[in-house]
């Protein structure tokens, strides 16, 4: 970390404080916040430029957890977010039933901030989730990237359906 190159998180109107998402977000546990350092440890461990950008922890709803690494690829559109590589474990291993993921990113080499942050699932991970755990928690950064737990529905309110 490069100290005094991040946004301050703090300077946000009374407005932007509430939303639909803060209205549906529930207090953070200390198993939630373990679980934050839990994907953190494992991007540590692994971050590679390009290659392993993201880690992804997922509870599942037996308690156990599982990470997963993004998996970087040649041919851009084959990368695999964190997010599979997590859910695939916990069917592997566990009973394959989600209670709350987080995912954080890792800045890229070049960005003044280097800072680990939690960042939300994006859409395809939303829609796989909501195939396995339509009850599922997600933890992400809601304003000033003070973290959330907001249901799955809250951020996938019209899911695809085939
Ligand atoms: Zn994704």
């Amino acid at each position: 970390m490069r100290p005094g190159r991040c946004k301050p998180l703090t300077d946000l109107s009374p407005l932007s404080r509430s939303g639909p998402l803060t209205e549906a977000a529930e207090p953070l546990s200390t198993e939630d916040l373990a679980l934050v350092e839990q994907a953190r440890a494992a991007l540590l461990r692994h971050y590679r430029p390009f290659w392993h950008t993201l880690a992804a922890a997922i509870r599942g709803t037996d308690g156990r957890v599982w990470t997963g690494l993004h998996l970087g690829a040649t041919v851009g559109r084959l990368s695999i977010c964190a997010e599979a590589v997590a859910l695939g474990r916990a069917v592997l291993e566990g009973d394959g039933g989600v209670e709350t993921v987080v995912a954080v990113r890792h800045p890229k080499p070049e960005e003044a901030c280097q800072d680990l942050e939690v960042v939300p699932p994006c859409g395809a991970c939303r829609e796989m989730f909501f195939d396995f755990s339509p009850d599922a928690r997600i933890i992400l950064p809601g304003p000033g990237k003070v973290l959330l737990k907001v249901p799955l529905r809250a951020l996938l309110p019209n899911p695809y359906r085939r």
